[in-house]
């Protein structure tokens, strides 16, 4: 559980990857910017852990002492609704060597995609998740994972499988299961729904009655400003595109009113520029509150 609210990239700033230094060093980097969260980017790995285990220890180690909390985004190449067997093994055992990489960094969670519809009836594609995720849940225990959660995405595109009633069930079924709530995406997905502060409100009160008071407070979440069609996610914008949505500025009147300690990951191409920018919105609200 997060102590306070905390911000960071998802994945390795710019300025960061001019330094020319290797991973482990991302939490001193981080420090120094007032940022304690970072989302380790594990979207293009395969059957194995693509990170070497002293190197990602070190990662860990690094995180611990710089105190920022370390999570992971699995691998794009993992499809848990797919209805060939093949795919399905493929996507479990990909899934599980992010779960793997993570164990050995000590992150919290690994993120990852559900997958998508593929035309198939929303009621059975969600039966295949969730079986799925219940044989990588079995397999995490059979190898002593038992820190790590996995924690699915709410996706942005309507043809993605990852609704926040599905993601919401899939929490509500599967062990060691946290939802990563994709602000963006959900606002893509319904055409724009954060238009006001009691839209955001809405979600977080749904969140709270599935899944507890604990779960909403605990929040691992993803935001950015983001373009969509009528079809949904289009592309994720910085923060000074102010002519996309979602308002982060409601999302943060929340957190103080409510008393939450989310993780944010920031996922604007600005990444920890705008992690900062985010860090500063909820202080500010905090320090408001704190007077009133
Ligand atoms: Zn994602």
């Amino acid at each position: 559980m997060a102590d306070r609210p905390r911000f960071g990239p998802a994945g390795m700033p710019l300025g960061f990857k001019v330094l020319k230094r290797t991973v482990d060093e991302m939490p001193m980097y981080l420090r120094a910017e007032g940022l304690d969260a970072f989302e380790y980017q594990m979207v293009r790995w395969g059957p194995v852990p693509q990170i070497r285990r002293e190197m990602a220890e070190r990662l860990g180690k690094n995180a611990v002492e710089n105190d920022v909390w370390l999570t992971a985004h699995g691998s794009y190449f993992v499809n848990l609704t797919a209805a060939q067997r093949e795919v399905l093994e493929a996507s479990k055992k990909r899934l599980l060597a992010c779960v793997t990489g993570a164990n050995w960094m000590g992150a919290h969670i690994v993120v990852f995609h559900p997958g998508s519809y593929a035309g198939r009836p929303p009621r059975e594609v969600y039966q295949t998740c969730e079986k799925a995720m219940k044989e990588v849940v079995g397999s995490m225990g059979s190898l002593g994972i038992i820190k790590v959660h996995l924690a699915p995405e709410t996706m942005g595109k309507a043809s993605q499988f990852g609704s926040l009633d599905e993601v919401l069930s899939l929490c509500e079924r599967v062990e060691l299961t946290e939802p990563n709530v994709d602000w963006a995406h959900l606002h893509a997905r319904e055409g724009g729904r954060f238009k006001t502060i009691d839209d955001m409100g809405k979600v977080m009160d749904e969140i709270e009655r599935r899944l507890g008071t604990e779960a909403l407070k605990n929040l691992h979440c993803h935001f950015s400003r983001i373009e969509f069609t009528d079809k949904g996610e289009r592309r994720h914008h910085n923060l000074e595109r102010v002519e996309y949505g979602p308002e982060f500025r409601f999302f943060a009147r929340l957190v103080a009113e409510r008393g939450l300690k989310p993780v944010i990951a920031c996922e604007t191409p600005n990444l920890d520029v705008d992690a900062q920018k985010l860090r500063d919105m909820v202080m500010k609200e905090l320090k408001t509150k704190g007077r009133g």
